[in-house]
This record gives structure tokens, C-alpha cells and sequence, in this order.
């Protein structure tokens, strides 16, 4: 397992749309592991493929609550069945747009199908934090960020702040 570099806001792969995976090999198994380890050294409750670079339709999640054991999650090929109407708010920060926060309104209640760790079929029911979370990394597979959901001046403010220190980092790397 290794750990990845993050691609960080405002780097134009993450607004990429990612491909479906279509066999679990022992490529895609790697993949997965190599991104619960960048996601847990983060430390992070959630990461999408692209969000190390590679545009393919995976997600990993863990939202354990600290203390307790490890339940790392993989998701491949996830697709939302159904949403509820009942609405949920939560404030969610994400691992490509560092140290920012902000509240973000969403189904409590999602119904999802997708292929687990192994290539099989599953149907899995999430309401709380993990609805919360899957949605934001569904999200990323199709180029959305948790900022498109906050009003646009906020997303200006903070795309803004990330492309000036965007801009410092490659002026020091001359
Ligand atoms: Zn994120």
C-alpha cells in the first residue's frame, strides 16, 4: 500500500467526470488499498479516486466514530437509487480543499447500488453521516465539489483563496 499526493483545489481534474470500473481486478483491489491508506494518513473520512489522480468510478469511506474499530468501506461503480425528501445538514470539509468548512444541505436518506471490494453486487441503505459522506464522494466521481452546494460568493471566496496559494507554491518551486 502506498500513500498518494492529494490533487488540491483549484486543479482542473478534479471538476473530471470518472469512468466506470468494469472488472475488480487485482489493479482496481491495489487502487483501493493504496487509497484507505492516503485516506486514513489524511486523516480523512472519505476519498474518490480522482482524488489522487485517477479518474475511475471508486470511493473508499470510513465513518467510525474515533475509539472504535477501523470500518474502511468501498464503494465501485456507486449509483444513487433514491433519495429522501427529508433533508439532513452537515458541515463537511474535504480532503482537496484543505482546513475549509462549511454546511451543506442534503437527502438524510439515499438508497445506493454499486459493487463492493470483491466485484459483488450490493444495495446498500445510508442515512446519517455516512449518506452524508457517500453523496459528497458520488460528487466527486461526476466533477462536483461539496462548494458548488454553498452560495457562489462563498465559492468564489474560497476558489479565490486556493488559486493565489496555488500561485505562491509554484512561484517557490523556481
Ligand atoms: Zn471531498
Amino acid at each position: 500500500m502506498t500513500i498518494k499526493p492529494l490533487i488540491i483545489l483549484p486543479d482542473p481534474i478534479l471538476r473530471q467526470a470518472s469512468k466506470p470500473i468494469e472488472t475488480v481486478d487485482g489493479e482496481v483491489k491495489k487502487l483501493a488499498a493504496d487509497m484507505l491508506e492516503t485516506m486514513y494518513d489524511a486523516p480523512g473520512i472519505g476519498l474518490a479516486a480522482i482524488q489522487i489522480g485517477v479518474p475511475r468510478r471508486m470511493l473508499v469511506l470510513d465513518v467510525s466514530k474515533e475509539g472504535d474499530d477501523k470500518t474502511p468501506l468501498v464503494f465501485i461503480n456507486p449509483e444513487i437509487v433514491s433519495s429522501s425528501d427529508e433533508r439532513s445538514v452537515y458541515e463537511e470539509g474535504c480532503l482537496s480543499i484543505p482546513d475549509y468548512y462549511a454546511e451543506v444541505e442534503r437527502p438524510a436518506k439515499i438508497k445506493v447500488r454499486h459493487l463492493d471490494a470483491e466485484g459483488r453486487e450490493q444495495m446498500t441503505e445510508a442515512d446519517g453521516l455516512l449518506a452524508t459522506c457517500l453523496q459528497h464522494e458520488i460528487d466527486h466521481l461526476n466533477g462536483i465539489l461539496f462548494i458548488d452546494h454553498i452560495s457562489k460568493l462563498k465559492r468564489e471566496m474560497v476558489i479565490r483563496k486556493f488559486t493565489k496559494a496555488a500561485k505562491l507554491r509554484g512561484s517557490k518551486a523556481l
